[in-house]
């Protein structure tokens, strides 16, 4: 997989100071991409095993405490980029067990593969859905338009729609 940018101290992106990974890869093509940079999964830097031990510390950093990891792009979900991914997503929740995931994505949550449904099962929030300019709204907290679902997949049996627009 490759990367398009990192982020060790983010408070944009999610709630709470986090960790913030911009992945390289997508093919949802959104017209009013605000990232097209990252469409081509070889665009960027290689997340080599350096990055994902970087992740990990910058979660385990007590001077800096960060809430949690955030994953978009590009999109996360990329098939290119799944078996990094699932490697990340499984060593946070091992190894930094207090720390919340939240990953941004094209694909709806109910048409996931089941390689992407893998992923998802370490997933504690998800936003979900392709950017549609039409529903483009500013205000929106989390999503860049009004189709895109926040959803909470912390407690997998009660999976829940969050309303979070202030
Ligand atoms: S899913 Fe996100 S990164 Fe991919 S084309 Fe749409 S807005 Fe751009």
């Amino acid at each position: 997989m490759n990367y398009h940018k990192y982020y060790p101290t983010d408070v944009i992106n999610g709630p709470g100071t986090r960790v913030t990974l911009f992945v390289s890869g997508c093919e949802h093509l959104c017209k009013g991409c605000y990232n097209q940079t990252t469409w081509d999964p070889r665009a960027g830097h290689l997340f080599d095993q350096q990055m994902q031990d970087q992740v990990i510390a910058d979660l385990k950093d007590t001077r800096i405490k960060r809430r949690g990891l955030s994953l978009s792009g590009g999109d996360p979900l990329h098939p290119q980029n799944l078996n990094s991914i699932l490697e990340l997503v499984k060593r946070v929740k091992n190894e930094c067990p207090d720390k919340d995931i939240w990953l941004w994505t094209g694909y709806m949550y109910g048409e996931l593969s089941a390689p992407q449904q893998a992923v998802a099962e370490y997933v504690d929030i998800l936003i979900d859905g392709k950017f549609e300019q039409s529903l483009a709204d500013p205000s929106l907290r989390w999503r860049g338009s009004s189709n895109q679902i926040v959803r909470d997949l912390s407690d997998k049996n009660q999976i829940q729609i969050l309303e979070i627009d202030e």
